[in-house]
């Protein structure tokens, strides 16, 4: 299938008759919509879900950002929410009920565990996780009432890919839902629509939005599934997203296809340097030549992003505090996909002690500064491990 650029959508798209000849979009500021006539008020209250009635259906700021997102995901249609962890509650519970059974990545976003297990626990779903790497291994979790398979490739903190693909093929034979998590690789450098899978959710608070300044998620499929969700959820939670983030949003997305290079060209010239440094054990990282699956990881991403993990030669937690509090142009927060690089020692989640093979696992976020003066940073603190 034939898909317009990335620039045409990013900048174009939807856009060609602006208010006042405006070249950026309005924001429509409004809670509600007014209708000329009867008619046209009865056409929008009886398809909610395609008209501008109430904004916390539709909004026009909204649906421009949607379609954007629709067409760089290669979907049908796109439903943007409150938060990422709106679209994969969203994309999930449009299609259990109580007794059904999914199965899920193991290393999953920690909020995508909760939602699996604490959340629809109490509604008697059921969950199997599995490691992921290997196709037959996520088929043979399936059970007669599994109803969905749920993805997230590379898996938070781990970096494990999952062959979309082959996970879409045992899918559409056993008549699953699939979903993915896809905010690392981002529709810049995959787009799992093509591999057959059903839905892609984004927290578009990371990359998307680019800037750290928003919080806000998307789900992307079919049209009917997306129909769907904003029937069935969405409309009923309420996880609005506002036209002010909206179009921040779209101003954020402006630049995508500029700033994903960046972050990859940072992330690689990183992860090469910290493989080979004397004081780091092991790095992961997709792209890299040396990772377990990197052919895998070449033939269904087109490049990768500037989140990655490393291991520090340690085992002492005062090392990694040491690490950590030496970095000056790293800044220490949660989150990742801003301009900014960031660190985010997984040591630092425990309010005691640190389990053994945890300690000295440190994510990074490569941001879009001069690759020298990250390597530089970088240089300066592992000299205090
Ligand atoms: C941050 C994140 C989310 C949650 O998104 P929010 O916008 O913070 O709700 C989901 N998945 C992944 C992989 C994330 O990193």
């Amino acid at each position: 299938m034939e898909h317009e650029s990335v620039s045409y959508i990013l900048h174009h798209m939807g856009e060609d008759d602006l208010p006042g000849n405006a070249v950026s979009p309005p924001i429509f500021q409004t809670s509600i919509f007014c209708f000329p006539d009867f008619a046209s008020f009865n056409e929008a209250i009886v398809d909610e879900v395609h008209h501008s009635l109430y904004t916390r259906g539709q909004n026009p700021t909204v649906s421009l950002v949607e379609e954007k997102l629709a067409a760089l995901e290669h979907g049908g249609r796109a439903k943007l929410v409150g938060a990422g962890v709106a679209a994969i509650s969203h994309a999930v519970m449009a299609f259990v009920e109580s007794g059904d059974h999914v199965v899920c990545v193991e290393d999953c976003y920690s909020w995508t565990r909760t939602l699996l297990t604490d959340y629809l626990g109490r509604f008697g779903v059921s969950v199997t996780f599995v490691e992921g790497r290997d196709p037959a291994g996520i088929e043979a979790a399936c059970r007669p009432e599994t109803r969905l398979i749920y993805l997230e490739s590379p898996t938070t903190f781990t970096f494990k890919l999952q062959d979309l693909g082959a996970v879409a093929a045992i899918a559409r034979r056993r008549g699953l839902k699939t979903v993915i998590d896809n905010t690392w690789a981002t529709p810049i450098f995959c787009n799992p629509i093509d591999f057959g899978i059903d839905l892609v959710v984004h927290s578009a608070s990371k990359y998307l939005g680019g800037h750290s300044d928003l919080v806000a998620g998307v789900i992307v499929g079919s049209k009917a599934d997306i129909d769907r969700i904003q029937k069935r959820e969405f409309l009923q939670l309420g996880t609005v997203a506002d036209p002010m983030m909206a179009w921040l949003l779209l101003r954020g997305m402006r630049s995508l296809q500029v700033r994903m290079p960046v972050h990859y060209a940072n992330a690689l010239a990183v992860a090469g340097a910290l493989e080979v440094h004397p004081k780091v054990e092991s790095v992961l990282y997709p792209m890299l030549d040396s990772y377990p699956d990197r052919e895998l990881a070449r033939r269904q991403m087109r490049g990768g992003s500037g989140l990655l993990s490393f291991r520090l030669k340690t085992r002492d937690k005062a090392d990694v505090v040491r690490f950590t509090d030496a970095l000056r142009l790293f800044k220490r927060a949660v989150s990742w996909g801003g301009y900014e690089s960031l660190v985010f020692p997984d040591a630092v989640r425990y309010p005691g002690p640190v389990p053994e093979d945890r300690v000295n696992l440190v994510r990074i976020h490569v941001g879009l500064e001069e690759k020298d003066a990250i390597l530089d940073d970088l240089e300066r603190a592992l000299a205090r491990v």
